[in-house]
């Protein structure tokens, strides 16, 4: 079914009467804002940007959308890595959640909040903190995302491997249905198995089934201790060897475990003499270990006690004494991922695999992408906890846009098909949105897409929202 947009002069004065004091930017220059993601690969000018202030609202807007057939695509904070969140050029209306940012309750004895789906990451976690409870999803782009954005996109991070994913902790939600209605699962229960769980459905749906308009989270209690180290290895097999190690001896207190490879650390040294080489000399690979806990443990002793017995394994490692030392070791992760897009585009992959094949991915890998191109750079990291590697394709200097095209599909058919021989996932954070959509398609299996396909139809029969992300696109419109 097609949705087609009516004359735009109409539909603008119908949306504006459903959207009070603001609630409906429609000018070039207040239209920038919402028309470019993080990454600026993607870009696209909405028919108009509609920011609804209230469920209320959202729910009218949506009636009216989907009465006139009128193309919508939700957006939080246009971090989302896969083009998913701005328009199709000049033929959608954003909504962004933007102005219904509240934290409507925070329940210390709950251990959960309830928080409207514009809210910030950053501030939601603050909020969290100040009741002495933690809101574990952790990521570089917590500064700018929002909390519809992250169930949208059940969001990951360095957390995961302790607290699970956003899927783990969302309570309940409150979604704006595509013909308006309100469905109202907004509960903090622990327990309860009262039939179908709708509220999964819509997580990591990426704006296709309904748009959130608040969540209900877990909370953790706030830890008391926090300890951080960074170690260099031999290899990718050691880092995979020690993760090992440190599950077991660790156990739950393992809140991160991120690999970089050298390349990664060089990219973050570019950036001057604060930041030197972080151990002294080089190593072909570095972990992240960071392990938490409140109570009576002695957290210190107990890391220092684990980097003592895996001294076989680690060939040299720094702990933080304090905790603006922690920080400054999470910057050599945070500026190579900033850094490596400075050049200009880079090719992002988001894989996952058995953590039992990880090395032999990344080994794998990154011999076939050397073998076919070797003027390409390879960045590779990730929250190997998860079995989640990122392996990105810098191009190098003075390249063509055409032929850096050329290099990006290059490169992810070679690591799609080593992705595809380990049995693992092309997306394991960041969903399918456009840019992966035709991977995504060709590896699908017609049952799975029967059954997504009417999902779809069941959830937003006229193909109103988010036409043409994960699945393919049912209208006329074309996508950059
Ligand atoms: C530096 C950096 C580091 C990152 N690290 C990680 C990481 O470690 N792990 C990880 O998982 N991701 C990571 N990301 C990706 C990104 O931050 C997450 O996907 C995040 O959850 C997106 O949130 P957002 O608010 O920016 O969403 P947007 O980019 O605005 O939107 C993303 C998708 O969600 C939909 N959407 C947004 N709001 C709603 C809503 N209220 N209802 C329905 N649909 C909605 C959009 O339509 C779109 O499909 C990173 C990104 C950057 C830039």
């Amino acid at each position: 079914m097609n949705a087609v947009p009516p004359t735009s002069a109409s539909l603008i004065a119908a949306l504006a009467g459903l959207l009070p004091n603001g609630g409906l930017l429609t000018t070039d220059e207040d239209l920038a804002r919402y028309s470019r993601d993080w990454s600026g690969d993607h870009f696209g000018r909405p028919l108009a940007v509609a920011r609804p202030a209230s469920v209320e609202e959202m729910s009218a807007l949506m009636r009216h959308c989907h009465a006139e057939r009128i193309p919508v695509v939700p957006q939080g904070g246009l971090t989302g890595l896969v083009g998913a969140a701005v328009a199709a050029d000049g033929g959608e209306i954003v909504i962004s959640l933007e102005r219904m940012n509240r934290i409507r309750s925070i329940s210390p004895i709950d251990f959960a909040m309830v928080v409207e789906a514009g809210c910030i990451l950053e501030d939601a976690k603050r909020a969290a903190e100040e009741s002495d409870c933690l809101l574990p999803i952790t990521f570089g782009a917590q500064g700018s995302c929002r909390i519809g954005g992250n169930v949208a996109t059940n969001a990951g991070g360095f957390n995961v491997l302790r607290y699970g994913m956003t899927r783990d902790l969302v309570l309940g939600l409150e979604v704006v249905l595509a013909d308006g209605r309100i469905w109202n699962g907004l509960k903090v229960l622990r327990k309860d198995n009262r039939g179908y769980d709708l509220k999964q459905i819509f997580i990591g749906s990426e704006g296709t089934l309904g748009i959130v308009t608040a969540a209900a989270l877990k909370l953790f209690p706030k830890p008391t201790q926090i300890e951080t180290a960074l170690v260099g290895l031999r290899s990718v097999e050691d880092a995979m060897a020690l993760y090992a190690r440190a599950r077991r001896d660790c156990s739950d207190l393992l809140t991160a475990f991120e690999l970089i490879l050298r390349g990664g650390i060089e990219i973050t040294m570019r950036e001057g003499k604060d930041f030197p080489d972080p151990l002294g000399k080089a190593y072909p690979a570095y972990v992240l270990i960071e392990v938490s806990a409140g109570g009576l443990i002695d957290l210190s002793a107990m890391l220092l006690g684990f980097l003592d017995g895996v001294a076989d394994i680690v060939e040299d490692g720094i702990v933080a004494s304090t905790r603006a030392q922690a920080e400054r070791l999470w910057l050599y992760r945070e500026i190579m991922v900033e850094r490596q897009g400075r050049g200009g585009r880079y090719l992002r992959t988001d894989v996952s695999v058995p953590i039992s094949k990880l090395a032999d991915f990344v080994t794998d890998a990154l011999f076939d992408l050397q073998r076919a191109r070797p003027d390409a750079l390879a960045v590779t990291y990730g929250h190997v906890g998860d079995g989640n590697i990122h392996l990105n394709v810098v191009p190098p200097e003075g390249m063509t846009p055409e032929a850096i095209e050329h290099l990006f599909e290059e490169a992810e058919a070679h690591i799609f098909a080593v992705v595809d021989r380990c049995g693992g996932s092309i997306s394991a954070e960041h969903g399918i949105g456009r840019v992966k959509q035709k991977a995504f398609l060709e590896r699908i299996d017609p049952v799975t897409l029967d059954l997504a396909a009417g999902i779809k139809d069941a959830f937003d029969p006229r193909h109103i929202l988010s036409n043409g992300r994960i699945l393919a696109s049912t209208s006329a419109l074309d996508y950059r």
